[in-house]
């Protein structure tokens, strides 16, 4: 296949990526591979605080296809308190000296960390099918997407970054800078546990600030590599750290009142408590918060659409990594007249979904991420049983849930996000596409929203009616591109602005305005 080829490099040849899924993926992530830097000397001094096991968490993993998870007998170390303390008096020491050095010289560094990113990508593509269960087109999606936001964003920072001067009358210079906060605290999630943890701690980075970084803690590792491959394109060791740890470490970062700001993405109650621990004591600073968080995101679908395309962009916004992405497609609403079709359409396509081993390039859904996320999309589905329009069969073994279609009496009726690859559909009136729209807002998210017509007065009222971050007509909802599709909710959705668009970098600043009567 195709991604065979991208894979190929000086690390693994063809036939070791074609070889047996078990073999290859001991061979991606495992002892043929020292080159991996196993993240042990980076924890040097936590690894006794507190571990997580990845072996024993690889028992809870364990899939048909034997995720070969022996060659990593380390202990990811968890931070304790203490440690994100010790980590923040670190960054805020380092800041005189990361704030002052130049936009171009920050730039180039993320500049050469892309590059570096796409030279380790068999190592961080591993590590991503290992920790976080990512297909192998997603691993490498993952890889392309954190690369482009390094790029990104050090464009970003030479064009709008520089200080500009301002009118005034003669004899006065004013000036505007945009300059680091101090230490930024950056919380990542599990799903894109390179790209975003990355695309969150670079903006951070470039535009003057240090960072304490969060990584999930279902995925410590790709996070170690990716902070050590920034630290040898140039970052500074005390400007960016890596603070791993669940719940208690987050809290512990939050709380401190010399972090300048946090960069978010996970769950909506996590953002709230965030957002809460910010404005503790009476003493603190108000610190910004961007939080991007998840959504109820809906598919509008009318008489006019083409329903090949609507079924191959439901397949890939629903089941592709399964149904893991906040921008993912959870609620499909079809116009009366072709719901019908369109579902017998769906429970065909549906039969052509691979589901298995992540690590073998044909798989189109892999497992989900851990046993509580496993436990409780499974008991919703058994609790939904009467609405199964379709389900498939799935590997035995292994936290595999089944790629599932569920009817609504209507749309109300689906009032929380289920984070898998659980479709629900309802249906619409003709006529009723405004009323319809109304009612997706109402539910109160706004991440992503997508419509099919081919009625362009359709397209306009989508436009103008819907309340979401990302509206997506006539294609799928997930895949947001870095610099061309801008990522990010309004709402219970999260704050903005978005990441990978051009209003991101200005959030991570402070501006200053400079008045001199010369
Ligand atoms: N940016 C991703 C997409 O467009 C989703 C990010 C997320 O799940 O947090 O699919």
């Amino acid at each position: 296949s195709s991604f065979v080829h991208q894979l190929a490099d000086e690390h693994l040849s063809e036939a070791e990526l074609l070889a047996d899924p078990a073999e290859k993926i001991a061979a991606l992530g495992g002892s043929r591979h020292p080159s991996i830097p196993l993240p042990v000397d980076l924890f040097g001094t936590w690894k006794n605080s507190g571990g997580i096991d990845l072996q024993e968490r690889g028992t809870l993993r364990d899939t048909a296809a034997a995720i070969d998870i022996t060659p990593t007998t380390l202990t990811v170390a968890s931070a304790s308190a203490a440690d994100a303390k010790a980590a923040i008096d670190r960054a805020a020491a380092a800041v005189p000296e990361w704030s002052a050095t130049s936009i171009e010289h920050r730039a180039a560094i993320l500049e050469r960390l892309a590059d570096s990113l796409e030279h380790n990508r068999i190592e961080l593509m591993a590590l991503a099918v290992k920790e976080a269960f990512k297909t192998i087109p997603d691993a490498l999606g993952e890889v392309r997407e954190a690369a482009d936001f390094c790029r990104y964003y050090a464009a970003r920072a030479r064009a709008d970054l520089a200080t500009v001067t301002l009118p005034g009358p003669t004899g006065e210079r004013n000036e505007l800078r945009m300059e680091g906060r101090g230490v930024w605290a950056t919380i990542a999630p599990w799903n894109f546990p390179l790209a975003i943890f990355l695309g969150q701690t670079v903006a951070a980075l470039v535009t003057g600030n240090t960072v304490v970084a969060k990584p999930a803690p279902q995925t410590p590792q790709i996070a170690a590599l990716a902070v050590k491959l920034a630290w040898e394109a140039g970052v500074p060791e005390d400007a960016l750290i890596l603070v791993p740890g669940g719940p208690e470490v987050g809290a512990a970062i939050t709380a401190d009142p010399r972090i300048a700001g946090v960069a978010f993405t996970g769950s909506t109650p996590t953002a709230k408590k965030i957002a809460r621990a910010l404005l503790e004591g009476e003493d603190r600073p108000i610190v910004p918060l961007i939080a991007e968080t998840g959504g109820i995101n809906a598919m509008i679908v009318d008489s006019t659409a083409l329903p090949e395309q609507v079924v191959a962009d439901v397949l890939t916004s629903s089941f592709r990594s399964a149904g893991q992405r906040c921008s993912a497609l959870r609620l499909l609403l079809l116009q009366e007249e072709i719901a019908d079709t369109v579902i017998a359409m769906l429970r065909g396509a549906m039969e052509t979904l691979v589901i298995g081993d992540p690590g073998d390039p044909a798989t189109d859904v892999g497992p989900v991420i851990d046993q509580p996320a496993y436990d409780r999309l499974m008991a919703y589905r058994e609790s939904s049983k009467g609405k199964w329009l379709k389900t498939l069969p799935v590997p035995a073994q292994g936290l595999f849930v089944p790629p599932t279609m569920l009817r609504l009496d209507s749309l109300e009726a689906l009032d929380r996000e289920w984070f898998g690859p659980i479709l629900h559909v309802a249906t619409w009136k003709a006529g009723q596409l405004e009323e319809t729209i109304a009612r997706v807002n109402a539910k109160g998210f706004g991440l992503t929203m997508g419509l099919h017509s081919r009625i362009a007065r359709s397209g306009e009222i989508a436009e103008a009616r819907a309340r979401v971050g990302n509206l997506y007509i006539n294609r799928s909802m997930i895949g947001a591109v870095v610099g061309s599709q801008p990522f990010g909710g309004e709402g219970l959705s999260g704050t903005g602005p978005k990441a990978g668009g051009p209003h991101y970098l200005q959030r991570f600043c402070a501006e200053r305005s400079v008045s001199v009567d010369t």
